[in-house]
């Protein structure tokens, strides 16, 4: 077969989960294996990550994965898919860092191979070659791919921005992504996650202004909340603290940890004596410290949560303190934040967020950086990734108005599930599967069912009604009453009588059912399941969620 398969099975039409097949032959590469943040939490559900069980089908052909950078959305995975499949992992030194603290928290760190990659390197991994193209984005030692394959090359932009200024580390690399383009590139395999918006994203310099400013002016307490994974952005806050004379306290574990880190493998460059612990900022003055905290988010068990509920230990946030979000919100989290923002307000501190300063810039590509991009690989076909679906098309639209060249026979919209076909003369969608996400419960590691899932959401609309029926042995015939519980169901009160009039209609049912209807217990708790089913339906127009049991004496 002389065609490259594409299979997403995570990160496209949704924010978040990315994670990509990429499959020549007999041989599939595996592009990132992110987490996503679902919006079945009110259901019990902390992180989703993609369904791997799609790829069993390919679980002999699977030969590498390949990790672009080290945000959650692409590395968060990471454990779930080496349990299923134990593949060498690639990546750079930080992306491999981060996750090997996951892998870690898993035990799984002795058992799984991993290859450190520095920007330029050339890999080969059966018939493919790929070269690692140096990106820049909101974190560091980020990578663009080019994936040469017998059918020809396929670029992954990975997430990236096109910054020509950025504070750690080089500006993206045109110059390689250039040559391939000269070479000929068959697809791009592009970021859309900013393709609704116009111009081009600011550098990671533009917040310098914004914060000397809030330096300059604050006479109490600072502190700033950011990603901990947003290192240009945090080394920018470490200079200019040192600028002002105020020390540093990084507080909140993911920043702790990360701030270790990228200081150890000198990518943070942290003057000597400004960081410092808890109990020493405590004896400076308002005007010396500056916290760096976790919980932009608004994240319940985050640092800055708990200083603001007095919920953290020896800290908390007081009135003549400035609070800087250094973040934007990730789409699921405005009410988390509104509520911190509500709690912040209460303890009468100064709220300095992006809406009123430029304390925020984007990591991801705007319009014009899309631009750049296409005009610089020049793909034969170009198929936007990242992002939801509203901008997947915004970025089609975008490259069909404003790049020569670009129409909708050569932009592909994909979905999860899609399995796109590609050589040179064609590119096409052959075949549509649904990918239902995997669940997992952040405690305890372990997957929650799909089923469970819909069952507590359910519950969560209709309530539960539970039906507990008592069988004489001998005669098969009802002992006693039917015992009927509600619980959360709408239009049941006790003066209404509906309880005792479902008894009643249950009974009659039983009465006349045939013996052996009611011998095989598994047949009669489904007919009596469905009998009250109907039952709540006609009466009370609702669908709880019906639990039957039958107890023989
Ligand atoms: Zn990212």
């Amino acid at each position: 077969m002389n065609k490259i398969e594409i299979v997403p099975l995570g990160g496209i039409g949704e924010f978040g989960m990315n994670c990509m097949g990429i499959r020549y032959g007999d041989e599939m590469i595996v592009v990132d294996a992110g987490m996503g943040f679902p919006e079945e939490t009110p259901y019990g559900v902390d992180i989703s990550i993609p369904n791997f069980d799609f790829l069993e089908e390919y679980r002999d052909d699977l030969t590498a994965i390949i990790l672009t950078h080290g945000h959650e959305d692409h590395i968060g995975a990471l454990a779930y898919i080496l349990k299923k499949y134990n593949l060498p992992v690639y990546g750079s030194r930080f992306t491999l860092a981060l996750a090997e603290k996951r892998l870690e928290e898993f035990k799984m760190l002795d058992e799984v191979l991993l290859h450190r990659v520095k920007a330029n390197d050339v890999i080969n991994v059966g018939s493919f070659q790929i070269e690692f193209i140096h990106a820049s984005h909101s974190l560091v030692e980020c990578f663009s791919l080019a994936i040469k394959t017998p059918v020809g090359t396929i670029i992954h932009t990975g997430d990236y921005k096109i910054d020509d200024t950025p504070v750690i580390g080089a500006p993206y690399d045109l110059k390689t992504l250039g040559r391939y383009g000269d070479e000929g590139v068959l697809a791009l395999l592009a970021d859309s996650t900013n393709a609704t918006v116009p111009g081009r994203t600011p550098s990671e310099q533009a917040v310098i202004p914004a914060f000397r400013e809030i330096f300059e002016e604050t006479t109490g307490r600072l502190f700033v909340a950011t990603f901990s994974s947003s290192l240009h952005r945090l080394q920018i806050i470490f200079d200019i603290a040192h600028e002002y004379g105020r020390k540093v306290c990084v507080l909140g574990r993911s920043m702790q940890k990360n701030v270790e880190i990228a200081e150890e493998q000198g990518l943070l460059k942290i003057a000597y004596g400004l960081m410092i612990s808890m109990g020493e900022a405590r004896s400076l003055d308002d005007d010396e410290i500056c916290y760096l905290v976790t919980g932009s988010q608004g994240e319940n068990r985050a640092a800055l949560w708990n200083m603001a509920t007095s919920t953290y230990k020896g800290l908390e946030i007081d009135k003549s303190d400035t609070v800087v979000l250094s973040a934007r919100i990730i789409p699921g989290n405005e009410k988390n934040i509104s509520r911190l923002i509500g709690h912040l307000y209460k303890r009468g501190a100064n709220i300095i967020e992006e809406k009123r300063r430029l304390v925020h810039v984007s990591g991801h590509a705007s319009q014009e950086d899309i631009k750049i991009m296409v005009e610089t690989a020049r793909p034969k076909y170009l198929v936007p990734i990242h992002g939801e679906y509203r901008m997947l098309f915004r970025h089609k639209e975008y490259v069909k108005n404003h790049v020569a060249g670009y129409s909708d026979d050569n932009i592909v919209l994909i979905e999860n599930g899609d399995m796109l076909e590609l050589d040179e003369f064609s590119a096409r969608v052959v075949e549509k599967h649904t990918l239902h996400k995997t669940f997992i419960d952040e405690e305890s590691h372990d997957e929650i069912e799909y089923d469970v899932v819909r069952d507590r959401k359910k519950l969560a609309y209709g309530g539960a009604i539970s039906l507990v029926v008592t069988i004489d042995k001998a005669t098969h015939k009802i002992a006693g009453e039917p015992q009927i519980t509600f619980q959360g169901v709408a239009g049941i009160d006790l003066s209404n009588g509906f309880a005792g009039d479902a008894r009643l209609a249950i009974s009659e049912a039983v009465s006349e059912m045939k013996r052996e209807q009611i011998a095989d217990k598994a047949v009669f708790k489904e007919n009596l399941r469905i009998h009250l089913k109907r039952y709540v339906q006609k009466h009370i127009h609702t669908k709880p969620v019906i639990v039957t049991t039958v107890v023989e004496v």
